[in-house]
């Protein structure tokens, strides 16, 4: 179906939504995003409540990378769910989904599971001033660690403010920020500042604005830096971990952080994020010394959403469909821009790849060449995407399931073509 749909319910039940919840919506980030109300989503489709579909590449902002509502998946959390929920106890399948989920990244000894990035990033923050002994950390321009007082800011021109009224601007300058996938910036400020820092924290493929790799070497030098300076290197792989392929950005770019973090792809959907490291900082948890806890953390559900995740990795790796799918997709996308007379760019993974409008055609690499972007002509034309049933983020980011075949690719195209036609 390729023709302007009608929303008149999704209208309806957003004014009842706003008189309940702030701006409609319970996180911020969907404030900017068309107010479309879902029934239901099955592998890489979505249905409103007006009974419009579409073909979802937003993934949940990342989490349905086995598509909506995997069967395999469902039918093991429903089936451990009948046993109990939350114990606040140790349960077999944690351990199960701990021993499985650290094959599967390969490079790390032990882990703890959570419920979101957000508090699995400060774990690992806190874990390395505990280890360190020191306060402040490092990080980029346009990498995104969470809604929290230490790392939710907003840059303009280098210069890195709190991003929220009521945040403590104190805990802004805990942080050091710098653009990213430069060595000389990282240089500079450590070998004035490496003796107070704590962590080197980055996404190891910038996919939060974007989806930009490191260039050549970069993490390398970072690494080497870090361990001159006796700093913690800490990759949030949030969107990255077993998505970009079993081991994450990790396995991809051959560079091992001390801890990572983890959520999105690794629980099929379910609500998990984990955080991974060195057995002897990680041990710290166990002693006691340093805290890390949560009522949620480890539930059956999200062990068993886990463990039936990296089951499916196992024994079904889908790292190759998605490759070819998302290769054919960003070709596609790139032939229609040209078509419709639009400088639409693409640039990435084919697991999750960006696309923008902007003269230039060469890739960015960093967050000020992202802003060189039109992007609020691109989040227009998400929209425009959204009416016509491909549902895209406005920031850009296209993400592609287990679940995305053939039919989905020809159908996505075919809308894409409607939706540039009707400018
Ligand atoms: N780190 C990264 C790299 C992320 O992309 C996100 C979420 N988009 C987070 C941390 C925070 O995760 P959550 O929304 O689950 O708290």
């Amino acid at each position: 179906m390729t023709t302007v749909r009608s929303f008149e319910r999704s209208e309806a039940l957003r004014s009842h939504a706003q008189t309940l919840t702030p701006g409609g919506v319970h996180s911020n980030v969907r404030l900017a995003s068309p107010k479309i109300f879902f029934e239901r989503g099955k592998g890489a489709w979505l249905w409103d409540i007006d009974g419009n579909d579409y073909v979802d590449y937003l993934l949940g902002q990342g989490p349905g990378f086995l598509g909506h509502a995997p069967d395999d998946i469902t039918d093991a959390v429903t089936e451990a769910v009948r046993r109990g929920m939350v114990y606040g106890a140790q349960h077999p399948l944690e351990v199960e989904a701990g021993e499985r989920f650290l094959a599967a990244v390969g490079w790390a000894d032990q882990v703890r599971f959570g419920v979101s990035g957000t508090e699995v990033v400060q774990g690992a923050l806190r874990l390395a001033r505990a280890v360190t002994g020191r306060r402040r950390f490092v990080r980029f321009e346009g990498h995104y660690h969470g809604w929290l007082d230490n790392v939710l800011v907003t840059v303009r021109d280098h210069e890195a403010t709190a991003a929220s009224k009521g945040q403590l601007d104190s805990h802004v300058h805990d942080s050091i920020m710098l653009p990213w996938n430069n060595a000389e910036a990282l240089e500079a400020t450590l070998a004035e500042h490496g003796s107070e820092i704590a962590a080197v924290i980055m996404e190891p493929i910038m996919f939060n604005t974007g989806a930009v790799l490191p260039r050549q070497g970069y993490l390398e030098r970072v690494r080497e830096l870090c361990d001159k300076y006796g700093i913690v290197l800490i990759f949030d792989e949030v969107i990255a971990g077993c998505r970009v392929g079993l081991q994450g950005a990790t396995g991809l770019v051959g560079v091992t952080p001390d801890l990572a973090t983890y959520g999105k792809a690794v629980a099929g959907g379910w609500p998990v994020a984990a955080l991974a490291g060195r057995a002897d900082y990680m041990a710290l948890f166990g002693t006691g010394e340093v805290n890390h806890s949560g009522t949620f953390n480890s539930s059956v559900m999200s062990a068993a959403a886990v463990a039936a995740t990296m089951r499916r990795f196992e024994t079904d790796p889908p790292y190759e469909r998605i490759r070819a799918h998302g290769l054919a997709l960003m070709d596609g996308l790139v032939e229609l821009g040209a078509r419709h007379g639009l400088p639409l760019r693409v640039q990435g993974l084919p697991m999750a790849f960006h696309a923008s409008l902007g003269e230039d055609p060469a890739p960015f690499h960093d967050f000020e060449g992202l802003n060189k972007r039109d992007l609020a002509g691109y989040a227009e034309l998400a929209k425009l995407f959204a009416q016509y049933g491909v549902w895209v983020a406005g920031r850009g980011i296209w993400y592609v399931s287990a679940a995305h075949g053939p039919a989905e690719l020809e159908e996505a195209l075919s809308r894409v073509d409607a939706a540039l036609s009707s400018r």
